[in-house]
């Protein structure tokens, strides 16, 4: 077969899609040079499972690669180009005047905590979960962090969605977790009944907790270091420097909630991998910077949390304005956002000034790490409550990136190759030949307003279309 025609910012792609061409869909050891192997091993099979998309304007998750062809077959995209040579048979896919980006990746949502109005660890069941796992497919988001409260359930669920992309977005997880004995996280706020956090009070117990999770297989540890405004007790240093090495140990990254910075400069200082949330109360000053940049600390600012304490109370409006907005909310949201006297009871809540104070300090402090080049990852804490709003949140921190400085690329590379780095995954979060065929399909262009990401056309995880226009999908 003739070799395909790349566009030239792909010539380095081009040798790699050759080499898996020849590689019969597995990782063909590098060839040297440009030795190109025979035509008789390059050219595929007649095969109904190869699918061209052909149309797309594609942003590869790092640039705007223009209108180019995406071959997948078998789950994973084999060849990008102008002009790619496909099966006879091959499954053409028109996306003529339409935007390709790769699948989201969330390092920081929850599942299976809510239902309709309400929260807690009651709800925490298969099918919660996989509709949760739906709910963020639909919305472009294909890869999900459960970043702690996890029941029992977690293990059973994460091996059944991973292995049916049509069930839900593909699910990384931390198990419960590792707090603190009447402390963070607050049991009685997350409605956690069952509490299976574990609360260690000393370092003996805080191995202990990391080994147990460990070997039941979670994918992530999470702390909670928070001592909730000067109301709870905080994880002392000693408790979370044990399970830092415990994990380390075991090759687990550490992901740490903290609000304060003092705390998370500790946290970091002592090798933590991931800051869970934005740094809220203060300034960030040049000695956690300094940490960050000489760990590699990842840096996740989440700042919608504190934005949905007031965002649809302030802005009726959104209702109608963002048809996203309505499409992610189940119907018993939707009413209570849609009642005068619940905004007018959340505009004047009591906690309303210092969410507000704490979405500026969280976007202030997210554009000095990004310019000082800290590494940013991606989340929200969807999920967690019900105004976090799985799909639209992850919409939404996308545009309040964009207020901190990062250009509408800058946010779109956060949320898709730099996610799926902090998770240490190779295998997506760019469109390029052997990454995983994940991809959203976009309306409008997302380079010029990153608002274009909420008007979805279509969503394919690994190869399979699992998500048609966002307006139209249905909760309940
Ligand atoms: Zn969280």
């Amino acid at each position: 077969m003739p070799l395909p025609r790349v566009h030239p910012a792909l010539a380095p792609l081009a040798l790699v899609a050759i080499a898996l061409l020849s590689g019969c869909g597995e990782r063909a050891p590098a060839t040297s040079g440009d030795r190109v192997p025979p035509a008789s091993n390059a050219a595929p099979d007649a095969d109904a499972s190869a699918l061209l998309f052909e149309g797309a304007r594609v942003f590869d998750g790092t640039k705007d690669l223009g209108v180019v062809s995406v071959l997948v077959r078998d789950g994973r995209i084999e060849a990008i180009g102008d002009t790619l040579d496909a099966p006879d048979d091959v499954r053409r896919i028109d996306y003529d005047g339409h935007w390709l980006i790769p699948g989201l990746v969330s390092d920081h949502s929850h599942l299976g905590n809510t239902d309709g109005t309400e929260h807690g660890d009651r709800f925490y069941t298969r099918d919660n979960v996989v509709r949760d796992l739906r709910r963020f497919q639909a919305f472009g988001v294909t890869t999900v962090t459960s970043l702690g409260i996890n029941g029992e359930a977690f293990y059973d669920i994460r091996a059944e969605v991973n292995g049916d992309p049509a069930l839900g977005a593909y699910l990384l997880g931390a198990g419960p977790g590792v707090g603190v004995p009447g402390g963070a996280p607050p049991a009685a706020n997350m409605g956690l009944t069952a509490d299976l956090i574990a609360r260690p009070t000393d370092a003996d117990g805080a191995r202990a907790a990391v080994r147990e999770q460990a070997e039941r297989g979670i994918d992530i540890v999470k702390l909670w270091v928070d001592d909730l405004g000067g109301n709870a007790p905080q994880m002392q240093p000693e408790v979370y420097r044990a399970a830092i090495e415990e994990a380390h140990a075991r090759d687990l990254k550490v992901a740490a909630h903290i609000h304060d910075l003092a705390p998370a400069t500790d946290l970091v200082v002592s090798g933590v991998d991931v800051i869970a949330h934005g740094v809220r109360d203060a300034p960030v000053d040049d000695a956690l910077i300094d940490a960050m940049r000489r760990n590699g600390t990842w840096y996740i600012p989440t700042v919608q949390i504190d934005e949905a304490n007031y965002l649809y109370a302030e802005n009726p409006g959104l209702l109608d304005e963002e048809p996203a907005l309505r499409a992610a909310l189940p119907e018993a949201l939707r009413t209570q956002f849609a009642d005068p006297a619940w905004q007018e009871r959340q505009r004047s809540g009591d906690n309303i000034p210092a969410a507000k104070a704490a979405v500026e300090m969280n976007l202030r402090n997210l554009r000095t790490l990004h310019e000082a080049g800290v590494r940013i990852g991606f989340g929200t804490d969807s999920g967690a409550l019900p105004h976090r709003v799985i799909g639209f949140a992850e919409h939404r921190e996308l545009e309040l990136m964009t207020q901190a400085g990062f250009s509408a690329q800058q946010a779109l590379t956060v949320a898709t190759r730099d996610a799926a780095e902090l998770l240490g995954l190779d295998d997506r979060g760019v469109i390029a030949a052997g990454r995983r065929a994940d991809f959203v399909v976009l309306d409008a262009d997302p380079l010029t307003d990153i608002r274009n990401t909420r008007r979805i056309q279509a969503v394919w995880q690994a190869g399979q279309e699992v998500g048609g226009p966002v307006t139209a999908f249905e909760i309940d």
